[in-house]
């Protein structure tokens, strides 16, 4: 689960981490209000959406010259003159995509003089399973970047959980940062803070690009991508309220709801699977026969009619799906009953699209006669290697 940046950076500053004061707007005629309580003499206006690069993302409204997504202001009807231009409009960076996310908040932030841009991160290490930081020198630019062109920039290193996080950590922070005299002190202050969050948030990643050197010469967090942990929203009530559905593909959403394992995908073949096993592998032989799968869905094991019915719905819903495998091997998940969900889908929400269906295992005699039974347009698939072979030949001829 993503937050946006104003609420990350609240939650780093209620650890104790430095940020600057800001304000989040909802509505264009708040911003000259929220921006009327800031300092000044420099007010950032910047795009709230959950996804990186706004700096030089491009609007696709934008007027010739406009900037992009974070907007450097001098006053504070400038500031507000901004905030309205960028507020419902939609917002394209190299993280969202092309078809880019709508900006329905606007975050108002105290300016910051710069005299060094620095990069921080700390993410879960799949490798070690442990919690690593990663530093680099070269903040404010997108990290994949560095890491192709100037990997030695980088630093990164995992922590023993049995230590946890330790001062010399925050030091080989600091002299890889090339922070001098109290700099390193508030480094390692600040390094604890974020592991503390971390750990206590139940978070997956948590990116400050840029972590600045102030002209003063302190640090400040100035910008904070966190992302939590879905698995572990049940015990972290606080985190759960800052969730911004509106920024969440709406047929995850919708799946959600019904309790189904739905990711959407960029393929056009649409599959209907249960078990995360055989839906993983009936999204390889899908690649393997030469097309794309549009998402990964698994309708559980003791999943109803109903839900079978909702999950096919979501499929059809998506506009890139030009075909649907459904392959069931029924074990606790009785093949009638994906037959019976099936059939009661299409009746509602029609096919334009081929189906191909293979299902095997417990009552799997029952559920081919109600398909064929059905009057359904279903093309029948022995095994699974069939199946895929005939979904990819009915979309791709
Ligand atoms: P991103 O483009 O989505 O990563 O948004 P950031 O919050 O990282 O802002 C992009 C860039 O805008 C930063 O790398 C800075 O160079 C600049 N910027 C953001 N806030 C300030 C500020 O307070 N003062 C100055 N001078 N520049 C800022
Ligand atoms: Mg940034």
């Amino acid at each position: 689960m993503n937050i946006h940046e104003y609420q990350a950076k609240a939650l780093l500053r209620s650890y104790g981490a430095p940020v600057s004061d800001g304000r989040a707007v909802l509505r264009a005629e708040d911003a000259k209000n929220a921006a009327g309580e800031l300092d000044g003499p420099l007010w950032v206006v910047k795009a709230q959406i959950h996804a990186g690069g706004r700096g030089k993302g491009k609007f696709k409204e934008a007027e010739a010259g406009e900037k992009g997504g974070v907007r450097l202001t001098k006053s504070v009807a400038e500031a507000a003159e901004e905030a309205k231009k960028m507020l419902g409009k939609t917002l394209v960076t190299h993280q969202t995509g092309p078809a880019g996310k709508q900006v329905n908040r606007i975050y108002i932030e105290d300016g910051s003089d710069i005299e060094r841009e620095l990069y921080l991160a700390l993410l879960v290490d799949r490798q070690s399973s442990r919690i690593s930081f990663v530093c680099s020198t070269e903040g404010g630019m997108d990290i994949e970047e560095v890491a192709a062109s100037t990997p030695e920039k980088i630093l990164s290193f995992a922590v023993d959980p049995a230590t946890g996080y330790q001062p010399f950590h925050g030091r080989r922070i600091a002299f890889a940062l090339g922070l001098k005299g109290p700099q390193v002190k508030e480094c390692v202050k600040l390094m604890g803070i974020l592991y503390k969050a971390f750990v206590e948030k139940d978070m997956e990643m948590l990116e400050i690009n840029p972590l600045i050197v102030m002209t003063n010469g302190s640090l400040k967090v100035l910008d904070a991508k966190l992302s939590f942990d879905g698995n572990a929203m049940y015990r972290q009530p606080e985190v759960s309220e800052l969730r911004d559905t509106t920024e969440e593909d709406p047929k995850e959403l919708e799946a959600s709801k019904y309790d189904l394992n739905y990711i959407a995908l960029d393929g056009e073949i649409g599959c209907m699977v249960n078990g995360a096993g055989l839906a993983m592998a009936t999204m390889d032989i899908i690649k393997l026969y030469g097309a794309e799968p549009a998402n990964f869905l698994d309708v559980g094991g003791g999943a109803t009619k109903e839900k079978v019915t909702e999950a096919f719905k979501i499929i059809t819903s998506d506009p890139n799906v030009k075909g649907i495998l459904v392959n069931i091997f029924g074990g606790i998940m009785r093949c009638d009953v994906i037959a019976e969900g099936v059939v009661a889908a299409v009746k509602e929400v029609g096919l334009k699209v081929p189906l191909v269906v293979r299902l095997e295992g417990t009552n799997v005699d029952k559920g081919k006669e109600i398909i064929n039974t059905s009057g359904l347009d279903v093309i029948a698939a022995d095994d699974l290697k069939d199946g895929a072979q005939k979904i990819v030949k009915a979309v791709k001829g």
